[in-house]
């Protein structure tokens, strides 16, 4: 199914930073790091980002805890706990920039961004189908993290979301192997429906 696109995608985020750059400069003014010494404003772009992955993460954690309790698959149960971490090393990107938490208060399967809450019934829906459904869905958000993830350490060099990016996507791709491994123990293929055969095939491979 090709219907999904990424976050990033979904969101134009780099349209909304272009836009937002041009504005009043107090509201640029909330990117302004604290306690770095000399005052740093973080740039939109990467502001958008981080914002953007404390929801993907949150929307993967929500998804993959829902899935564990309905079919009880224990890979859901680990890769929800690895999720919360991804979850909390993000917020910590967050409060570095004194950036709001899109995802403070916000129950399982609520989300600020009105493209991740689509995002999120989708695959809830799908994941209701079956157990290989839901092991197919989680390989998709995996996918989908992966771009966004790769997408968002190209367009920074700012040395803690390079740290944290990394970490994520090294998850992400450990995550990518486990359901597919998960689906091939099943008798079920998976063909990735977001990157690249060559890439695909290098995750799998683990290089
Ligand atoms: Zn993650
Ligand atoms: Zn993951």
């Amino acid at each position: 199914m090709k219907t999904l696109r990424t976050l990033i995608a979904l969101l134009g985020l780099a349209a909304l930073a272009t836009s937002v750059a041009g504005c009043d400069p107090d509201l640029v003014g909330e990117w302004v790091v604290e306690g770095a010494g000399e005052a740093q404003v973080a740039p939109p772009v990467e502001a958008d980002g981080v914002t953007l992955m404390r929801e993907e993460e949150k929307l993967a954690r929500d998804l993959y805890q829902a899935n564990f309790e309905r079919y009880g698959v224990q890979v859901f149960g680990n890769i929800t706990a690895s999720e919360q971490r991804h979850m909390d090393a993000v917020l910590g990107l967050l409060q570095a920039r004194g950036l709001p938490d899109p995802a403070a208060g916000q129950p399982r399967g609520v989300f600020t961004a009105a493209a991740v809450q689509d995002l999120y019934d989708a695959l809830a829906a799908r994941s209701a189908g079956s157990v290989e459904d839901a092991l197919r869905v989680g390989a998709e958000v995996e996918e989908i993290d992966i771009l966004d993830l790769q997408r968002l350490l190209d367009e920074t060099d700012a040395a803690d979301l390079l740290d944290v990016y990394g970490g994520l996507l090294d998850g992400s791709q450990n995550h990518l192997r486990a359901f597919v491994g998960q689906l091939e123990r099943r008798g079920v293929p998976y063909q990735p429906q977001h990157l690249d055969a060559a890439t695909f095939a290098a995750i799998l491979a683990g290089r």
